[in-house]
């Protein structure tokens, strides 16, 4: 047995207190519920040094903000602390004056994206519980992080996805023990089957915001950061945005260091990027509202952030606001174009959603949002490998004559 700092639960909306230890989904005002530690106690028995020279694997060396009771039930597939990456050639177009841009690598987690983060906390919470089955709706990389975590704790897992998730996300999901379905529809519409099935089925849905822990994982890259950087943090984070698990739970992070005294710094402005093709929370940034409208017809490559509606909008929201940042979204001709030059001047092939938030900073930049001495981190969420490339059709002949101007 570790010990647990967890006091109790807590609506994100109304702040109502919810009992610890006992399955929750949503608040009883339907909104997403936050974990809370006793964060004083923790500051008396738990140093900056003690977490430095932990053994744990990867994120699991936060153990103490993390909800986990029994070290038994921490399910883990051999977690890394992701390196972080500076851009050099990549942005030598911007002019910038000695200024940095930062990549954090999740591409380097199990399954390939950070959705390692908050599965493995929701499957190890799953395991803490005793659940026998789990089930998500997925645009992709959750379904594979899910399957994975979920096999490796010997606990059934059924994955349902939009039908034109990548093909290799499905394959993966599949490969990876889950009972994996493709749906016509989009997300939303793979949660509503879900949601049907809950009582005859008896699944546990693990969907995004939708039960408190995935985003105590998720909440890891932010604590992790601030280890890397000296105890200290970026001016600017950019962070490509769906559900927002990873920028509401970074936010959050940065509190409870703050509260711990384990950072001093200013903390960085939040800036929220989608793709045009399905920009829901721009719009209500834009717009200087609460909540997000639902977005029609959402279209983009950039499938991990393609959810037309986020159940924490107002987190997201909130998180923007309060730290000074903003929310933009690129168009998806100008993601790729940034996936396709960062493959080839720094040899860094991110993953669409990725290459989204390369492509906002150029915009951002550009526009005066961010200035060029602003240190910068931009989250490469998943490898780029799970995404379509553009193939090869260059050709040789074997059998014919060596000419050479067939390389130039
Ligand atoms: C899920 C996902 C996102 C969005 O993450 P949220 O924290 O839910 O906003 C971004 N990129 C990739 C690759 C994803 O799989």
């Amino acid at each position: 047995m570790s010990r647990d700092f967890v006091t109790h639960l807590e609506c994100a909306y109304t702040g109502e207190i919810i009992e610890k230890g006992v399955p929750h989904t949503l608040s009883s005002a339907g909104k997403p519920i936050l974990v809370r530690y006793d964060l004083a106690a923790m500051r008396e028995e738990v140093t900056r040094e003690d977490i430095e020279t932990s053994k744990e694997p990867g994120f699991w060396r936060y153990s103490p903000l993390l909800p986990v009771a029994d070290a038994a039930n921490r399910v883990s597939l051999g977690e890394v602390v992701t390196p972080i990456v500076a851009l050099e050639r990549s942005i030598e177009h911007m002019a910038l004056d000695g200024a940095e841009v930062l990549v954090k690598d999740e591409s380097r987690l199990p399954t390939g994206s950070f959705k390692a983060r908050g599965l493995a906390l929701a499957v190890s919470m799953a395991k803490e519980f005793g659940f026998e089955h789990l089930a998500i709706p997925t645009n992709g990389n959750a379904g594979s992080a899910l399957a994975a975590y979920a096999a490796r704790a010997g606990i059934r897992s059924t994955v349902l996805c939009p039908d034109d998730t990548p093909f290799i996300n499905t394959s993966e999901t599949q490969a990876q023990g889950a009972d994996t379905y493709l749906v016509n529809g989009l997300i939303g519409d793979c949660g509503a089957i879900i949601n049907a099935g809950k009582e005859s089925i008896g699944w546990f849905a693990v969907s995004t915001l939708k039960e408190p822990y995935r985003i105590e994982g998720k909440k890891t890259m932010g604590l992790e950061l601030a280890e890397q950087l000296g105890w200290d943090l970026p001016d600017v984070i950019f962070y490509p945005t769906g559900g927002g698990t990873g920028l509401i739970g970074m936010w959050k992070a940065f509190h409870e260091l703050l509260e711990l005294g384990w950072i001093k710094c200013k903390l960085p402005r939040m800036v929220a990027v989608q793709s045009t093709g399905c920009a829901p929370i721009v719009k209500a940034w834009q717009d200087g509202v609460e909540h997000a409208e639902f977005w029609q017809n959402a279209a983009t490559e950039a499938s991990g952030i393609r959810v037309p509606a986020a159940i924490g909008d107002f987190l997201i929201l909130r998180a923007v606001r309060e730290s000074g940042g903003f929310a933009i979204a690129v168009d998806d001709e100008h993601i790729m174009r940034a996936r396709d030059h960062i493959g080839r001047t720094d040899g860094l092939l991110m993953c669409p959603e990725g290459a989204a938030t390369f492509a906002a900073w150029e915009v951002a930049i550009e526009q005066g949002l961010v200035s060029k001495d602003e240190s910068v981190v931009l989250f490469n969420t998943a490898t780029g490998l799970k995404y379509p490339l553009p193939e090869v059709t260059r050709r040789l002949d074997k059998d014919a004559e060596f000419d050479a101007s067939n390389f130039s």
